[in-house]
């Protein structure tokens, strides 16, 4: 055991609770809790924040264990990716997006129904965990969001995966050094994902 180890036991400790935290500052902010469906942009920040924050303290107990610690790497790409989505949302200052947060949203919530649309259709039955009628549930969703998405003007297809790199180079161009080494991590995590 190194010297170092009752430290970052406590920085562990403290990055267990940070969620907690972060839900403490929610209150401020005086939303509601319940949100409708397609209360945009909330309703998609909502998504973004539950699938980050499972990966983050994912992340945070693998490391716990010397035997599982390399495997955070993994989950870092998800967490980034969500903050960059989030970024593009909320279009933090001086970036400018053209558009309003709500119209963004449209852009992140159709790229995630079109890449769980395009993965049901790959997939045979037989490797479906779902009845298959979620088929056309999803399909049918799709097909709403993109009626909402293309009403705010934008042509784009729907923001996945591709536009995480480019949203964090704008985020570190326009805010500085914190943000340059996001990039550099997001380009390690996603190097080791597919070496693993
Ligand atoms: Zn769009």
């Amino acid at each position: 055991m190194s010297r170092s180890s009752p430290d970052v036991g406590e920085a562990l400790d403290a990055a267990v609770r940070l969620p907690d935290q972060f839900d403490s500052l929610k209150s401020r902010l005086g939303k509601d809790l319940l949100m409708r469906w397609d209360d945009y942009p909330d309703v998609t920040l909502h998504k973004l924040e539950i699938l980050a924050r499972s990966a983050y303290l994912a992340g945070v107990y693998l490391i716990h264990n010397s035997h599982t610690a390399y495997r955070a790497e993994d989950l870092v790409r998800a967490v980034l990716e969500c903050l960059a989505h989030s970024t593009y949302i909320a279009s933090l200052p001086p970036l400018s997006y053209r558009r309003t947060p709500a119209d963004r949203a449209l852009c992140v919530e159709l790229g995630m129904v079109k890449g769980l649309n395009d993965l049901l259709k790959k997939l045979p039955n037989d490797a479906l965990m779902q009845d298959p009628a979620v088929r056309t549930v999803v399909a049918a969703d799709e097909q709403a969001i993109k009626t909402l998405h293309n009403a705010t003007g934008c042509k784009c297809t729907g923001r996945d995966d591709g536009n995480v790199a480019p949203t964090l180079k704008d985020a570190a161009t326009a805010i500085g050094p914190p943000w340059r080494t996001l990039v550099g991590v997001y380009a390690s995590s996603s190097t080791f994902i597919r070496l693993c």
